[in-house]
């Protein structure tokens, strides 16, 4: 016999929707940035002007406080683009990221960074580099397994300036001793290494079991599929996971071709940044409130607890305070977090110290 409709039987539930709501929370701080709004850090011929119209287009993203990031390239290109950053007058700039030279020269792991300026690490190197970045050179990314890295992590890190592991494919016993040496972080764990590798040990395990370092993820759904995200986080825990977004020039630009670091890049209708012809990826055109919003939609974690994943782990990370408040909407239905305002930044308050010049 045919029931009436609803007799009896538990009705199924209609999807809860849950109403966007504000939240106003502490600036965010991005590790990772080359470039934005059609604007390349890495290109000596970037203006001050330039410079600063990119900043502003970052802190409408909520980003208060960023690390300009130079790839490997020549010492005549880096210290032109160095010095200009160093020089440039604006608390936003945290310090400046130096992600290579001293990196895999292998496909894949070397990424996009130009195979003619793979060095060894060297002390000397890094100290002319320094020098043209007028001693604001805060973090630095290298591969634990070229000639020369244990020994200037060391340095490095007794010097205050943090080591990240990245465009590597070291062996386990390569990161224990780069670890032992007192690198803390894996720069986009995930990217930066070879496209297959065997299932284990691998560069990705290694450094994921590795609690001595906290790990730094591209979250724009296209450097690493939810599933990966998922894992990464639980594995290494919210509390040692840095949102970046490796935002190079395309962002916050419409989609075309762009010319970054000397080589012409494309940012698709998806939002993706690769090589024309190529799968290889080349930087993302992500904003940090879309990197948070993925990041609670692959791994269910709260929202507020991601927005620290993004702001005050990031800023404890390098020894600096975060600055500003955002004021943002936040739909939990489409995973959107949307920057309705940054407040200004409070310029009397200083960081605390980080020792960066007592290499020098
Ligand atoms: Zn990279």
């Amino acid at each position: 016999m045919a029931k009436r409709e609803n007799e009896g039987c538990p009705r199924f539930a209609t999807p809860t929707t849950v109403s966007p709501i504000t939240i106003e929370h502490t600036g965010f701080v991005d590790l990772q940035v080359n470039g934005f709004a059609g604007i390349d850090f890495n290109d000596p011929g970037c203006t001050p002007d330039d410079l600063q119209r990119a900043l502003d287009a970052i802190v409408r993203t909520g980003v208060t406080r960023c690390l300009p990031t130079l790839i490997t390239s020549s010492l005549d290109r880096f210290t032109a683009c160095a010095r200009l950053i160093a020089r440039h007058p604006s608390r936003v700039i945290a310090g400046l990221h130096m992600e290579g030279p001293y990196i895999s020269p292998a496909d894949g792991a070397r990424g996009a960074h130009p195979l003619e300026h793979v060095a060894p690490a060297s002390r000397d190197d890094f100290e002319r580099r320094q020098e043209a970045a007028e001693g604001r050179i805060v973090l630095v990314t290298l591969a634990p397994e070229v000639p020369g890295a244990l020994a200037l992590i060391e340095h490095l890190s007794a010097a205050g300036i943090r080591v990240a592991l990245g465009h590597t494919v070291a062996e386990p016993q390569q990161i224990a001793d780069a670890v032992r040496a007192g690198a803390t972080l894996s720069t986009h764990l995930g990217n930066g290494c070879p496209l297959t590798l065997p299932r284990h040990p691998n560069v990705i395990w290694e450094q994921l079991a590795a609690d001595a370092l906290v790990a730094s993820l591209i979250v724009d759904g296209h450097h690493l599929p939810p599933s990966t995200v998922k894992v990464m986080v639980r594995a290494k825990s919210p509390e040692r996971t840095i949102l970046v977004t490796d935002a190079v020039a395309p962002a916050a630009s419409p989609p075309g071709q762009y010319w970054v670091s000397g080589m012409r890049i494309e940012l698709d209708a998806n939002g993706r940044v690769s090589k024309p012809g190529s799968r290889m990826l080349a930087g993302s055109a992500l904003l940090m409130p879309q990197a948070i919003g993925n990041v609670v939609r692959f791994t269910d974690l709260a929202i507020d607890r991601v927005l620290r994943m993004a702001s005050d782990q990031p800023a404890a990370y390098i020894g600096v305070r975060p600055a500003g408040r955002v004021t943002m909407v936040w739909d939990a239905d489409e995973h959107r977090l949307t920057v309705e305002r940054v407040t200004q930044m409070d310029t009397n308050e200083s960081d605390p110290q980080i020792h960066t010049d007592e290499h020098r």
